[in-house]
């Protein structure tokens, strides 16, 4: 087998934020795609990393009243954090902060400014921008992106602003038909197939040229020829591909990786494929470089059907699953449950599922049916050597191939199969029948040689995704830290003879009744004078399949239909954010509060129960959320348009409010 030379990357995150479960999603593939082609024998480079610079950064540090670079750090070192918690093992981490990627945006731009496009054009020129923009988004906005009236920003709510200003433009308009070839020769592969045709549709709409430079901006690289202009993100976030790999100095192993014969790929979400598949190879065309030679576009993430967003609280905190489930296990839900590449719908309780039917109960019984079986039949030792043997070959190489693919679910489905046929095959066998007959003692040492081997190399395959428990798996097999057998699926590399480690449980068994709730968004009950029900929904994804082999789990019970609300009765709740200007007691309750609002310009005034939790005083100048559109009643005799919304802990009003502060009358939704 020839070595192959693998570099791949995930984008790199923009540390406007910190890391959601998209970055965890995309990153964890790219991981279990690095450890798989490794296990394989390639020579490989992962990268991830943070990119640092634009105005939003700018923005957020002078809001927190931080340096740039400070708030930088503190992002980041979140990110790297997060991804020490997932088991993920990157080969390099680059920072667009960072000196080397500096010097390698600067030899970039170096080429950039002397090339010549096809036609014998300048590949870059001066010229005036002008158009809406979005800040947040650092872009600007066509007439179809924006909502009308206000040219508001869809992503970001936010209107946008009309700018206009002197630019550097890349040429892309004249490398329209070298990335056509390039694409259509699946010289750089796009896959999915729907995503190459998605970009062969935009080439044929016509490439525009696009801006890489930004006046007014001062957080980045500025560019030498006008130092008040810099970089801007498709020169300065792009080029990390390369800088990262020590383009600046020419490095052997940026000879190596972005090497002609290297593979050299991005794997990225498909909001950003145009980018990777045509601005970002017309820039390394037109520098004389290689463009990249694999572009893989993953789909996204939903929970219980709806987009992910901070703002309406729908996130998937994966930190807390991994320490409720496992690192493993969420590892293993995420890239098991939908085809790489396809938009999925994350749910908890499938998670759960997964877990204990897949983790806990066919690899984890395989694995300690195994080891109990070799631990007393042959003392605690690996048996003598035999054969491979027909039964149950595993077809390691269908397995990589799939991995290679990122085709990561097949690959697990794949290993799973070989899974469900070693724990048929077991009780076919029936060993410890075997075992009463002395007679028959080879038959039963060839089967555990060979039962052993299965595990060993149905871990080595499934390490990509659950690298810690395949770990432990070789471990309990007794195999040395330097051992083949713990990096190589060929067949015989257990060692006859060699001793058993201790026997530990793999993927113990959860209650779901009790792992159900881990991640889901916390209730809050609408408090007043009189206690109503919660208002949130109760989670609606119930058990997908009843858990196998048990009769302790108890999934957790869906909620009568009648129980349920439809969307529109929550939207027919004018739920907004109101600042307290005002606040008395009122004379002869000892439970209720008056108080005067803001709602967006807007005065309102309120009674709510809340005087044994807080004072007036504490109350004026507080930020706190309103039911709007209640019918107005009278309490003690005072009116009150509205109620406010918080929870009750202990017999005492705790109210509810945002971690950032959000303008009054804001819509709550
Ligand atoms: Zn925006």
């Amino acid at each position: 087998m020839t070595k192959r030379t693998l570099f791949h990357t995930t984008p790199i995150y923009y540390v406007n934020d910190v890391p959601h479960a998209g970055h965890a999603y995309c990153t964890i593939a790219s991981d279990a795609l690095a450890r798989a082609r490794r296990l394989h024998g390639d020579d490989v480079f992962f990268l991830t990393g943070t990119d640092e610079h634009g105005q939003n950064i700018e923005r957020i540090a002078r809001e927190k009243g931080v340096h740039e670079q400070d708030y930088c750090d503190q992002v980041s070192g979140v990110f790297k954090a997060l991804w020490a918690s997932l088991d993920i093992q990157y080969d390099g981490y680059i920072r667009t902060t960072d000196e080397l990627h500096k010097r390698g945006v600067l030899k970039l731009w170096e080429k950039l400014r002397l090339a010549k496009t096809p036609d014998g054009q300048d590949a870059v020129y001066r010229g005036k921008y002008a158009g809406w923009y979005c800040p947040r988004c650092e872009a600007f906005k066509t007439d179809d992106e924006m909502k009308q009236p206000g040219n508001i920003c869809p992503d970001h709510e936010r209107p946008c602003e009309w700018t206009e200003e002197e630019n550097f433009f890349f040429r892309l308009s004249a490398y329209q038909t070298v990335l056509e070839d390039l694409i259509r020769s699946d010289r750089m592969k796009i896959a999915p197939e729907s995503r190459k045709n998605e970009v062969l549709a935009v080439v044929k709409q016509g490439l525009q040229d696009f801006s890489i430079s930004r006046a007014r901006v001062k957080w980045g690289i500025p560019i030498p020829d006008d130092p008040s202009h810099v970089f801007y993100v498709w020169v300065d976030a792009l080029s990390n591909y390369i800088t990262a790999l020590g383009y600046a100095d020419d490095s052997p192993q940026y000879q190596k990786f972005w090497g002609q014969d290297a593979e050299r790929m991005h794997i990225i979400g498909k909001e950003i494929i145009r980018f990777h598949c045509l601005y970002w190879p017309g820039l390394l065309i037109a520098a004389g470089l290689n463009p990249p030679s694999r572009v893989f576009a993953h789909g996204w993430m939903t929970k219980d059907g709806k987009k992910l967003s901070k703002s309406t609280g729908n996130i998937i905190d994966t930190k807390v699953l991994a320490d409720q489930y496992g690192v493993d296990a969420v590892r293993y839900y995420f890239l098991r449950e939908t085809s790489f590449g396809q938009d999925w719908d994350f749910s908890e309780s499938g998670l759960a599922q997964r877990y204990n039917s897949d983790l806990a109960n066919d690899f984890g019984n395989l694995v300690s049916r195994s080891l109990t079986m070799i631990a007393k039949y042959c003392d605690l030792k690996i048996p003598a050597k035999v054969e491979e043997g027909a039964e149950l070959r595993v077809n390691t190489e269908s397995v990589f191939a799939a991995y290679e693919a990122l085709n990561v679910s097949a690959a697990l489905t794949e290993i799973w199969g070989y899974i469900s046929d070693a724990n048929q095959w077991i009780v076919q066998t029936a060993p410890w029948n075997v075992a009463k007959d002395p007679a028959r003692a080879a038959e039963l040492n060839a089967f555990l040689y060979r039962l052993a081997e299965r595990v060993r190399v149905l871990a080595l395959l499934a390490s990509p995704v659950i690298p810690s428990s395949a770990g432990k798996v070789l471990d309990m097999l007794g195999i040395p830290k330097e051992s083949p057998a713990r990096t190589s699926a060929a067949w015989g590399l257990l060692a006859p003879g060699q001793p058993l480690g201790p026997i530990t449980p793999l993927f113990p068994r959860i209650e779901l009744k009790k792992a159900a709730p881990a991640a889901e968004e916390k209730t809050h009950t609408v408090n007043d004078d009189k206690e109503l029900a919660p208002t949130t929904a109760p989670a609606t994804d119930g058990p997908k399949q009843s858990p196998p082999l048990t009769t302790t789990a108890t999934a957790p019970a869906a909620p009568p239909e009648s129980e349920l609300v439809g969307i529109e009765a929550f939207g027919a709740l004018d739920l907004r954010v109101a600042r307290v200007t005002a606040a008395e007691k009122i004379k002869g309750s000892k439970k209720l509060l008056k108080l005067q609002l803001d709602v967006g310009g807007v005065p309102r005034q309120i009674v709510s129960g809340i005087a044994e939790a807080y004072e007036p005083e504490q109350m004026v100048g507080r930020t706190i959320i309103i039911i709007a559109n209640l019918k107005p009643a009278k309490l003690m005799g005072v009116e009150s348009h509205g109620m406010l919304l918080a929870a009750t802990v202990d017999g005492k009003a705790v109210l509810a409010g945002f971690e950032k502060d959000v303008p009054s009358g804001t819509r709550v939704k």
